[in-house]
């Protein structure tokens, strides 16, 4: 339970209401800054302007997804308030006060850092971005359905990075019957790829690997799929780049070939928002619970 603990959620899409909802389940007391336009109320938590949030009893600030952009707003989608996050608010936190977003930029980065405050980055932790590979997949074969006019099953489907969503994309578009090879640099790697039944081949020879590709799936954030990789594709050669923006694809030279590449950012917010707030939820509530214990003196 998160009993005595004062929360601050700024801004934000639906899945901050996950978030909200699981943190005022386990009774923690919350400030929803950039909320009034939500109709839904939750008890224990309380709807308040930026200008009105104490920040002085605040055990942790969570942030949405992105944290803030490079002038430090925050995104609201349930507000018009502008809602910029400064030094000075983390300044008047208590020490232990913790921000929490998905992502980071030079501008949180160097306010957390002014402040002295501590900042996680929960899109760098292995369990959330293991959990999201599960929507990021089934967006991918949403997809890859949507644009294209034969079946996943049978086809010939290069997935580039055995990574966290590498792998999952992999293994599922494998489950749904397609011929899979990974391209990946790591021996380690390309040993994972045969033992799960998989063609591996090492990047070297990403050229001569995408002759017969009807369906390639980058997951590597790097310039990989090159002009010259591109021009050895089969024209109807579909190209989905999951890798953050701007992708690992030559997207100017796809479409001077008539090949269709598509940059696919964010899947989990756009297909099963719900879930993926469910994701952060969890996770969060596990860290606000373990740093209440802490404090508390139960963990050494
Ligand atoms: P990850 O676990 O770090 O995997 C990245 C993969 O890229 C690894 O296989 C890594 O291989 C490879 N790689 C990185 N740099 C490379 C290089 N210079 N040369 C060759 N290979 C390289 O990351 P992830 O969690 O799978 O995420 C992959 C990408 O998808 C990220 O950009 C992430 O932001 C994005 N993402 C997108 C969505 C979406 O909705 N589109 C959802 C989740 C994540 P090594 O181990 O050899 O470095």
């Amino acid at each position: 339970m998160l009993t005595g603990m004062q929360i601050a959620v700024i801004g934000g899409d639906a899945r901050q209401l996950e978030i909200i909802r699981k943190l005022t389940e386990l009774d923690a007391r919350l400030s929803l800054i950039g909320f009034e336009q939500l109709d839904h109320a939750f008890t224990g938590a309380v709807k308040e302007k930026l200008d009105e949030v104490d920040f002085l009893n605040m055990d942790a600030l969570i942030l949405p997804v992105p944290g803030t952009n490079l002038e430090g707003h925050v995104e609201t989608i349930f507000s018009n308030e502008k809602v910029i996050l400064t030094a000075e608010m983390l300044l008047k936190t208590p020490e232990h006060c913790t921000i929490y977003s998905g992502i980071s930029n030079a501008y949180l980065n160097g306010i957390t850092k002014e402040a002295n405050r501590p900042l996680v980055q929960l899109f760098e932790r292995d369990d959330v971005a293991i959990y999201n590979s599960i929507p990021t997949v089934e967006g991918t074969i949403m997809m890859a359905i949507q644009h294209t006019d034969f079946t996943i099953h049978g086809s010939n489907i290069t997935v580039l990075g055995l990574g966290r969503v590498g792998m999952s994309v992999a293994r599922t578009f494998h489950a749904l019957g397609a011929k899979i090879k990974v391209g990946a640099r790591k021996t380690e790697h390309l040993a994972r790829i045969t033992e799960m039944g998989l063609t591996p081949f090492h990047l070297n020879e990403i050229e001569q690997q995408v002759k017969d590709t009807d369906i390639l799936i980058n997951t590597i954030p790097l310039l990989i799929v090159t002009a010259s990789v591109i021009s050895k594709m089969p024209a109807h050669t579909l190209i989905i780049d999951l890798a953050s923006k701007p992708g690992g694809t030559d997207f100017r030279y796809a479409e001077k070939r008539g090949i269709k590449a598509l940059l696919a950012p964010g899947l989990p917010g756009i297909v099963a928002p719900k879930t993926a707030g469910q994701i952060l939820a969890n996770v969060l509530a596990q860290l606000l619970q373990d740093n209440l214990s802490k404090r508390k003196g139960k963990i050494k």
